[in-house]
């Protein structure tokens, strides 16, 4: 990829700081397809001052301005879809299937959702003598992971070109090459010099450069606990915004009325979305006790009916984890539910048959799993669904609330009653109720150790606003 040794910096490709590389690996041969700059605190330093100048400027322009420029960032959008299906395809493998449909329907219906939050939203109003004001927060940090790549860009960017900030964007040094376009089509779209900034890097250098610097108002982070909490830590020193979206362990509840054949293939399906690596998938199925078996053997029948191979093949439905580390870990989680006495119902460890490279783990199903075996407890971020029984409702809500995370539920089920009771009674920032469509008004994020502020809808777009109260004026 032509600037893929560059970084985008106050408008212009510029060469980084320092010559080191990196190689980026593809998850579905193992072999290496490209290499990448690596930046520094010093690329992050340039970055800062240019949006920092920049929002000098970008922080005046009116709706109507960035409203057209939304627009335009839409249109520039749809003409590299081909090409953003493919590259995160071979970065991830995703299957194509996943990101020529919803990965790209997300980008789109974001901004789209943006452009309207921002045509009707009121910044300002009057509270007794005063005029409340909300302004833009400042220069913006983003620091974003590799699981759902440019979709996890597109939810913080457009908040924030929408409500007058300027950023500073790094991506997972694993995936840079789909922020590389983003950063393609925003320029296209004539976003402003030092608008936009991106410098790839590790998290260790660059992402530290960030979350510490004193010029950047606030840190968005969407990534794993272990990452936000040194990055909320870093950033104590100068009391910059962090808004973490974090890790999760979801539970997906079956009520004893839900249809199961469709309910647990639905499932399985939420649970293998990208290739198993979604935060909010509901990787925990709570099922009535005395229906154990049953939904063990469906979700065994859907599992096995998964199709892995080449992610850019149409028929894959099933592509591999990220990295070796991934796999790694994958493995070991596989092999200590076995070895804590879980009932393996499909997959294990290794290889799916017939695949010898790669990071191909075997869709695989655990049963009656407890909630003190390690499967139950940690995010294993990989195709594996555990099955667990509960006795009433009460004791469901029980156990989906028994983790340190809080990011979503799923429930299925067809007494309304019951499922908005039980809805309430779970500790999570999303309830999804029988599978429902996507839908981009809804705030995303975490109760607990799942992280804090929102994404998404209106309420992401709040996070990127100061509140000023001009008193007495009124
Ligand atoms: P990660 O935390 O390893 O990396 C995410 C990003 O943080 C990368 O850009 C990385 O370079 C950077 N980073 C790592 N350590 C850092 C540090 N000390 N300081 C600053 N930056 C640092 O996560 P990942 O492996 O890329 O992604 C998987 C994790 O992300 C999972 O835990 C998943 O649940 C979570 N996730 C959460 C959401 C959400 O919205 N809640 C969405 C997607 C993924």
């Amino acid at each position: 990829m032509e600037n893929a040794n560059k970084f985008y910096i106050d408008g212009k490709w510029v060469e980084p700081a320092s010559k080191i590389t990196s190689d980026l690996i593809d998850p579905s041969t193992e072999k290496v397809y490209a290499t990448v700059a690596m930046g520094n605190a010093a690329d992050i330093d340039s970055a800062v001052k240019a949006a920092r100048r920049a929002f000098a400027t970008y922080s005046k322009t009116t709706i109507e301005e960035r409203i057209e420029l939304l627009q335009k960032i839409y249109e520039a959008f749809i003409k590299r879809e081909a090409d953003i299906s493919k590259t995160v395809t071979l970065e991830v493998g995703m299957p194509i299937s996943v990101s020529s449909g919803f990965l790209l329907d997300w980008c789109k219906l974001h901004t789209l959702e943006t452009i309207e939050i921002l045509r009707k939203y009121a910044f300002s109003e009057k509270l007794g003598t005063t005029t409340v004001y909300k302004e833009p927060i400042g220069v913006v940090g983003m620091i974003t992971p590799w699981n759902f790549p440019i979709g996890q860009i597109f939810t913080k960017i457009l908040p924030a070109l929408a409500t007058g900030c300027t950023m500073i964007l790094k991506p997972s040094q694993l995936t840079p090459l789909d922020g590389l376009i983003v950063a393609e089509i925003l320029h296209e779209a004539g976003v402003p010099a030092g608008v936009f900034n991106l410098v790839n890097g590790d998290g260790r250098v660059v992402g530290e450069a960030i979350s510490q610097h004193p010029d950047i108002d606030m840190v968005s982070f969407t990534g794993s606990t272990r990452a936000g909490i040194q990055i909320a830590k870093s950033a104590a020193d100068t009391i910059k915004r962090v808004v973490n979206e974090l890790g999760g362990k979801s539970a997906n509840i079956l009520l004893d009325d839900a249809d199961f054949e469709t309910a647990i293939e639905s499932a399985v399906v939420n649970c293998f979305l990208l290739n198993g690596q979604a935060c909010d998938a509901g990787t925990r199925l709570l099922v009535p006790r005395d229906r154990l078996d049953e939904a063990t053997s469906i979700a065994a029948k859907v599992a096995n009916a998964y199709v892995s191979g080449p992610p850019s093949d149409p028929d894959t439905t099933l592509g591999p984890v990220m990295n070796a580390g991934q796999f790694k870990s994958i493995q070991a989680y596989i092999q200590s539910g076995i070895d804590q006495g879980a009932k393996l119902a499909a997959g294990g460890v290794g290889r799916p048959e017939g695949i010898d490279a790669g990071y191909f783990v075997k869709p695989t199903i655990f049963s009656d799993v407890k909630s003190d075996m390690t499967i139950y407890r940690e995010e294993i971020f990989g195709p594996v669904l555990t099955i667990s029984a509960y006795g009433d409702l009460e004791d469901a809500a029980r156990m989906a609330n028994d983790t340190v995370y809080g990011l979503a539920a799923h429930i299925t089920g067809k007494d309304m009653d019951k499922v908005r009771q039980l809805s309430r009674e779970l500790r999570a920032g999303s309830v999804y109720v029988n599978s429902p469509d996507f839908d981009p008004k809804a705030p995303f994020g975490g109760y607990r150790q799942s992280g804090n502020g929102r994404e998404c809808g209106e309420h992401g777009f709040t996070e990127f606003l100061e509140i000023k109260a001009v008193v007495g004026h009124g």
